[in-house]
């Protein structure tokens, strides 16, 4: 590995001269300055979370004295509401809610139900999904479908509870997350996707047993690469698993056979089983960067825009909406901000970056991934 860089995908393609419309996008698309359209907003309604997830809300920094949000700062479900519909018209079409633990937030059905009404600007239903660490599932699947959810994605990253407590750092069954998937299921939310994040020397000895569990599943099973989100979880590049080794492994076992992506910004690379029995997926943020179709804004729980998960700063809309201002002034102002977006942490990812952001960056907990 060179002094210098960590291995990235070549980006010459994001300087060509000539700027056009992305293939699909509809007309008037609102696109940044890298001529990415706005199709996906992620939507933190939480900061709280019952897990401590070493690569995400590691328990020394996030412990009892942490201060997290209070409520009255949390966007109620009336401002997530207007404020999605604003993004929905400017092309989004897919809302991601996540935390924090989403299912800790006090009936989050209501707000399922408030959003799960609303169409694309293609009159389309909106593409709504929640990810979750499981731990509420079992409970509360019904009650998530019937609200209006579509689908679900839940984290799981061992199927060794001894493993999986060192990677969450809670006492928690794995079989009560198994249980949440199976329920999920059987109440009729689909497609269910499994994440799985995967740290080298701590959970990467799971990668071929937690294929072979969810092989001949309808359950598809992503590997994540761990990233060096927020500035509390002590990132280093030697505990990342390239997604190319993942492949690797599990194809030695089980053979893989590369599919095309589902859409043009799905962040997955997808495999499937060459016995036709299921598909995977890896998110490859670090050695395989793909921001050059990145499309999505993430908002945080208190109401501010984020145009990218290493963010240093976002923008605060909350204000504007507590201020009084017209849903116009909303709009232009999203507007702006993601005309002026050029992103691309993971592509220019380097060790001075790393350096440089490590004190800066959000929180993923405060974000969602
Ligand atoms: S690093 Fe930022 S710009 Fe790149 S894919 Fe991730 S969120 Fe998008």
């Amino acid at each position: 590995m060179s002094a210098k860089f960590i291995p990235v995908v070549d980006v010459r393609h994001l300087h060509t001269s000539q700027v056009k419309a992305p293939i699909g996008a509809p007309s008037g698309s609102l696109l940044d300055s890298l001529n990415r359209p706005l199709r996906d907003l992620r939507i933190s309604v939480t900061d709280r979370c019952n897990f401590r997830c070493v690569y995400c809300m590691p328990k020394q920094v996030f412990d009892k004295n942490y201060a997290f949000l209070p409520h009255q700062s949390l966007l109620t479900f009336e401002e997530i509401t207007r404020i999605a519909k604003t993004f929905i018209a400017h092309g989004v079409e897919k809302i991601r809610l996540t935390g924090g633990e989403p299912l800790l937030r006090k009936n989050i059905e209501t707000l399922i139900e408030m959003l799960a009404n609303l169409k694309t600007t293609s009159g389309r239903d909106l593409d709504l999904t929640l990810t979750t660490n499981g731990s509420l599932l079992a409970k509360k699947a019904q009650s998530l479908k019937d609200a209006g959810l579509k689908r679900i994605t839940v984290s799981l990253d061992s199927l060794d509870d001894a493993i999986f407590k060192r990677m969450n750092d809670v006492d928690f069954a794995v079989a009560d997350v198994l249980e949440g998937i199976e329920t999920a299921h059987r109440v009729g939310l689909s497609p269910i996707k499994v994440n799985m994040v995967v740290k080298g020397g701590m959970n990467d000895s799971e990668i071929v047993p937690m294929a072979r569990r969810f092989h001949g599943t309808p359950f598809i099973l992503r590997f994540i690469e761990y990233m060096d989100v927020g500035a509390s979880n002590g990132w280093k590049m030697d505990e990342v698993i390239p997604s190319s080794e993942v492949i690797r492994r599990i194809h030695a076992d089980i053979p893989l056979v590369e599919i095309a992506p589902n859409y043009a910004g799905e962040t997955a690379s997808r495999w499937r089983y060459a016995d036709g029995a299921g598909e995977i997926g890896v998110i490859s943020s670090v050695t395989q960067a793909f921001c050059r179709d990145c499309t999505r804004a993430r908002l945080s729980t208190e109401g501010k825009l984020y145009t990218c998960l290493f963010s240093g700063s976002g923008h605060d809309l909350r204000t504007l909406v507590r201020g009084g201002r017209s849903d116009e002034e909303i709009s232009s102002t999203v507007a702006q901000i993601w005309r002026a977006r050029s992103d691309r942490y993971s592509e220019l990812r380097t060790v001075q970056t790393l350096e440089l952001k490590q004190r800066t960056k959000v929180e993923m907990s405060y974000i969602g991934g």
